[in-house]
């Protein structure tokens, strides 16, 4: 019987091992997009749902439709050399007699909430009515991401990479004057470090004018965004693009091979450590697009964030022998895709922004195939602008929406039409123009006014549902 007891107090005792580890669990939930996508809107709102939840107020989050989610509050965050997301900065602004929007992400922050909730699951719900899950949100630039592919390239291939890149614009004056001006530089000529340090920022600024024109694919992705890198050597180098001059080996303390050597400490320094430092740690991740302002840019932009959007997408594919497994082990096992700004279109072509941005990452080379990770598409607004009502249009009575203008701050009446139905291609944006005007936030933050949104509670399902059965 001394085995039947040392056995039945194994079993007791393994039990409590899996209790206090359900009771208390954890994840790290992170969020990005290219710039512009809505991270900061994104976090704001969803830490105002949560810490502000009713039972009825999220009702495709099962937690709280089921109301099982018991209550909802900040907790200090564990990584102390993170900043922490400025939500009541954001909030406060919202707030204002003249609301402003969050705002946007710069670099990486972080803000953690612990959920307290009554187990549905088995064998959970029957050994206690309280657990306790700690959410750790961290919130980073999706340009980063774009860097991923340098990894497996030396400075020679970068440049020819960019060289490609940049043919689209080979009429555009800044570029032009940035491509004179290297053409100057004699590669095997002792470097000066001053120029060197000046070019890679009229480099830095020339990326800056191709986004501002509605390019999304730009590299290096820290050269938008420096986060903590901002003004170090690390980011002072630029790519090379008159491939002919470009050689195998340079002489010491020469230009060539100083970029090649700034190049490979980019890799080393900045983007592997990206990875190893921040992005090992992820368990879950929303990625947020904005197809709606591409497409009033228009053809190009609009195929230029979709080619960026994969390459985004890539670094959460990570079979057997990616470059990714190979430098650690990636834990995320879900990816939700969501269109942001769905306030900008009628109620009834919400599903379709979905399924644009899913048909943005199927393609023929680029099947709907992540080995590990399971992906979710939908489509959502953090912080809702628009109401929706029946209006007269050209005669006829329309549904139609109404915002106030950023800008101006005047109320206008608009009617969005419909999207495609498939990707459009370049002879639908000849025929037509779509339009983006951007909408000013609504004032939120009184007592009882919850940020209004849509679909964040099924983000919030897709992102959360499960851990909290
Ligand atoms: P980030 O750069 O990804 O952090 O993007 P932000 O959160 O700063 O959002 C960029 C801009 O997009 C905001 O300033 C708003 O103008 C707009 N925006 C973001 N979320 C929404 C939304 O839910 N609805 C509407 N209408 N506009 C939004």
């Amino acid at each position: 019987s001394s085995t039947v007891n040392r056995i039945v107090s194994n079993i007791k005792e393994r039990a409590h091992h899996v209790l206090s580890r359900s009771l208390d669990s954890h994840i790290t939930l992170a969020v990005t997009g290219l710039s512009g996508a809505g991270k900061s809107a994104f976090i704001t709102s969803l830490l105002h749902q949560l810490i502000h939840y009713r039972d009825a107020s999220l009702p495709f989050f099962k937690p709280t439709s089921e109301q099982r989610l018991l209550g909802v509050r900040r907790v200090p965050q564990q990584r102390l050399d993170w900043i922490r997301y400025p939500y009541e900065t954001a909030v406060a602004g919202l707030s204002e007699q003249v609301p402003q929007w969050p705002a946007p992400t710069r670099g990486v922050s972080t803000v953690s909430l612990e959920l307290l909730y009554r187990p549905a699951k088995q064998p959970l719900a029957s050994l206690t009515d309280r657990a306790k899950l700690r959410v750790d949100i961290i919130d980073y630039p999706g340009e980063w991401l774009l860097d991923l592919p340098l990894l497996a390239l030396d400075y020679n291939e970068w440049c020819q990479l960019n060289s490609h890149l940049m043919t689209g614009y080979a009429e555009l004056p800044e570029f032009v004057l940035w491509r004179e001006t290297i053409a100057s530089i004699d590669l095997n000529a002792p470097v000066d470090e001053l120029l060197l340090a000046d070019l890679a920022k009229q480099y830095a600024d020339l990326l800056h004018t191709l986004r501002g024109a509605g390019a999304y694919l730009l590299q290096p992705g820290r050269f938008l965004l420096p986060g903590e890198y901002e003004g170090t050597p690390l980011l002072q180098f630029f790519p090379y693009i008159l491939l002919d001059s470009l050689q195998d080996k340079y002489k010491k303390n020469s230009w060539g091979y100083c970029l090649t050597k700034r190049f490979e400490a980019y890799k080393s320094q900045v983007v592997e450590k990206f990875y190893k430092e921040y992005f090992s740690k992820f368990d879950r991740q929303i990625v947020l697009v904005d197809p709606l302002t591409a497409m009033a840019a228009g053809h190009a932009q609009f195929q230029d964030l979709k080619q960026a959007l994969l390459q985004v997408l890539g670094s959460f594919k990570y079979g057997q022998r990616s470059l990714l497994r190979r430098l650690f082990n990636p834990r995320i096992d879900k990816v939700v895709l969501a269109a942001s700004k769905a306030d900008h279109v009628l109620p009834a072509q919400q599903d379709q922004l979905s399924q644009l941005v899913r048909q943005m990452v199927i393609t023929e080379d680029s099947p709907w195939g992540f080995a590990d990770v399971q992906v979710e598409t939908c489509a959502f607004a953090a912080i809702k602008a628009s109401t929706v009502g029946n209006h007269e249009y050209q005669g006829v009575a329309r549904t139609m929406l109404k915002a106030t203008s950023l800008d101006e701050r005047k109320p206008f009446l608009f009617y969005p039409g419909e999207l495609p139905t498939s990707l459009p291609s370049s002879q639908i944006f000849e025929q037509h123009q779509f339009s983006f005007v951007p909408f000013a936030p609504p004032m939120v933050g009184k007592e009882g006014n919850i940020i209004p949104h849509i679909a964040m509670d099924r983000v919030l399902q897709f992102l959360l549902g499960d851990k909290l059965q």
